[in-house]
């Protein structure tokens, strides 16, 4: 698509860019909510247990008489308790009076102080080992490296001396499983996602580099047509120059005509020169319209400016004021005079002999109109669309031939622009052209 090597590279790097800060933050993101299901999961085990070993060490406690000695009063709060000095079905009871220790993976035991066995609510994970202690939560492993997370309370007498440990934990094998399928979602999933953004950030990198590709273009192609045009008349003055060194005397009246090739051709070189600084200062800056400026006087005085060339043209020029009062706009009168007398030079260069050129002033509620109506050869709607462009000429030789170096136009336009106005044209091929200026009455 882009045929400069260096926006190939640049969108290139801006897509890694991109892709990059997106995979960053979606990799944060996809942590960070990992993270929160992990916590909130661990959070509601803890709370589950917590209320579970508190119920039970509340009911429990006012019944436990003697040290490592369960009373009677224990086997009606848990019914199904196997003491570990009878045998008990593994098959546990099915009257539980909390919810909780009922559901498979749980398990409570009771231990003396010293950590032996007094109790237990079956059924128990095997080989589980015992820790006893201060610790309150523990996460231990089964005989198979199953986790299992438990909370152990230390149970007091009536008459609160220490009684032992009472245990109640749950498997962490459900946990765990959904942890591991979370994490295997988040690392298929965010590299399917740094696809999908990689493929997308290529479009929008495009998509951003395309006005700045339509303008280096432009300025490309400016450069380039800057450079034929300035080209043309230094060609011309070497050719001129060189010719008359090659002579071994020259008159006075070879090197008048020479000095005056020069003249001539440095004198295009410098307008050439001029109308681009002036659209170069007309593209940057933002002007501060002060000044009034009266339209009719302006419009008299490009009148008086191009009556001789209308003469000399065979062309018939006349201007049409609409309005009696003054109309006067904001802006830089040296301009605005520029842009009506590129129109009408125009209009009378385009204009064959016996035809006739008018400049019309009139107003709407906001604006004023100039309009600079000719009887000439006339545009075509494709071309009408172009004649702005910088350099442009609907037809190189024919323009060039009446000196014209396709900037006109572009000038003209430029201005109105920069005096908050615009430029239209109408016209017909072989019937003449209409060009009409709109400017906000000031
Ligand atoms: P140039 O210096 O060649 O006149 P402009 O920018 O003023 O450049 O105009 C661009 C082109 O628009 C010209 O080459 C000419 O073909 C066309 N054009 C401008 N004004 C008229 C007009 N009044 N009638 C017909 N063609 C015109």
């Amino acid at each position: 698509m882009y045929q400069s090597k260096s926006f190939s590279q640049t969108r290139w790097r801006l897509t890694g860019w991109y892709a990059g800060v997106m995979g960053v933050i979606l990799s944060l993101g996809g942590f960070v909510f990992y993270e929160m299901i992990c916590q909130s999961r661990w959070g509601s085990l803890h709370q589950e247990l917590t209320s579970v070993s508190g119920t039970l060490h509340d009911g429990l406690e006012p019944v436990l008489k003697h040290p490592g000695h369960l009373e009677s009063g224990a086997d009606q709060l848990l019914p199904g308790l196997c003491m570990a000095t009878a045998r008990c079905s593994t098959k546990g009871s099915d009257r539980h009076i909390l919810g909780a220790v009922q559901q498979a993976g749980y398990y409570v035991r009771f231990l003396d102080l010293s950590g032996k066995p007094i109790a237990t609510l079956d059924p128990q994970p095997d080989g589980l080992p015992i820790r006893v202690g201060s610790e309150l939560w523990q996460t231990l492993n089964d005989q198979q490296g199953k986790r299992y997370h438990q909370i152990s309370l230390l149970l007091k007498t009536s008459n609160q001396s220490p009684w032992g440990y009472m245990q109640i934990g749950r498997s962490l094998q459900e946990y765990d499983e959904y942890l591991t399928t979370l994490r295997v979602m988040l690392l298929v999933g965010i590299p399917f996602a740094m696809l999908l953004i990689s493929g997308a950030s290529w479009g929008l990198a495009g998509l951003a580099m395309q006005p700045v590709y339509q303008s280096y273009r432009q300025v490309q192609q400016f450069t380039a047509d800057a450079a034929h045009e300035l080209r043309t008349p230094l060609a011309a003055t070497r050719a001129t120059v060189e010719s008359v060194l090659d002579l071994e005397t020259i008159s006075e009246a070879e090197s008048r005509s020479t000095l005056q090739t020069v003249a001539r051709q440095n004198l295009r070189l410098s307008q050439l020169v001029q109308d681009l600084l002036l659209l170069s200062r007309l593209d940057i800056q933002r002007q501060s319209l002060t000044k009034l400026c009266d339209l009719k006087t302006l419009i008299y005085d490009v009148m008086d400016e191009f009556e001789a060339l209308a003469v000399a043209a065979d062309i018939q020029l006349a201007a049409n004021i609409q309005t009696q009062q003054p109309l006067s706009v904001l802006g830089e009168e040296e301009q605005l005079y520029r842009l009506v007398a590129n129109l009408v030079g125009n209009a009378i260069h385009y204009t064959p002999k016996g035809g006739q050129v008018w400049i019309k002033l009139d107003r709407d509620d906001h604006h004023a109109l100039i309009r600079v109506q000719d009887t000439g050869i006339g545009i075509s709607p494709q071309e009408q669309a172009r004649i702005f462009e910088r350099f442009y000429r609907v037809n190189s030789d024919r323009s060039r031939a009446t000196g014209g170096s396709g900037l006109g136009l572009a000038i003209a336009m430029a201005i109105a622009r920069s005096h908050h106005g615009t430029i239209q044209v109408q016209s017909q091929l072989e019937h003449g052209s209409t060009f009409t200026v709109k400017l906000p009455i000031a």
